[in-house]
């Protein structure tokens, strides 16, 4: 039987008021809040079992009666989403090649050189080319066989191999 939390992305499948605020999806009865979640279908066992979780979760909020509805983008300070806000969230943890930093990285976006070279560079540099390593990350069915550079056949393909230590190239 699959945990109640993978039931819950499944209740949001079927909730009949998806694109709602908060405000619409109950209402306020003698000073308390009521919730009013309302659903495409009736329940089977399980998904009813999750609704009622979920209520007793969100029974314990109530919204602020005098603040409007909106959407926040938590990951900016103003709350407001932009794609430099996006940028820095998905990136945050990442990790880049030890051999530069993020100040030496944003850089290469300065140079003379044509864009499809800063592009290229940038890619090499956060270890974002299509080598075979990263198509095998990327669940590509890869054999080991294909694993191996196409220039020398003998040692996998990687960024580092590609441009730096195959003898082929
Ligand atoms: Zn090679």
């Amino acid at each position: 039987m699959k945990p109640l939390k993978f039931v819950f992305p499944r209740l949001f499948q079927l909730s009949a008021n998806k694109d709602v605020f908060i405000g619409e999806s109950g209402k306020w009865v003698n000073g308390s809040w009521v919730w009013d979640l309302k659903w495409r279908r009736e329940f089977f066992d399980r998904v009813s079992e999750a609704a009622n979780e979920l209520l007793s979760i969100i029974s314990n909020f109530a919204p602020n009666a005098g603040c409007a509805d909106g959407w926040t983008w938590i990951a900016s300070p103003d709350g407001q989403y932009s794609t430099k806000s996006a940028y820095i969230k998905a990136t945050r943890n990442e990790t880049t090649m030890s051999i530069i930093n993020k100040e030496t990285l944003a850089r290469v976006w300065d140079t003379p050189a044509p864009q499809k070279a800063i592009v290229t560079t940038w890619r090499i540099l956060r270890n974002r080319l299509s080598t075979c390593d990263n198509l095998r990350k990327r669940n590509v069915p890869l054999g080991e066989e294909e694993l191996k550079c196409n220039a020398c056949i003998h040692q996998k393909e990687t960024t580092n191999h590609f441009f730096l230590l195959c003898p082929k190239i």
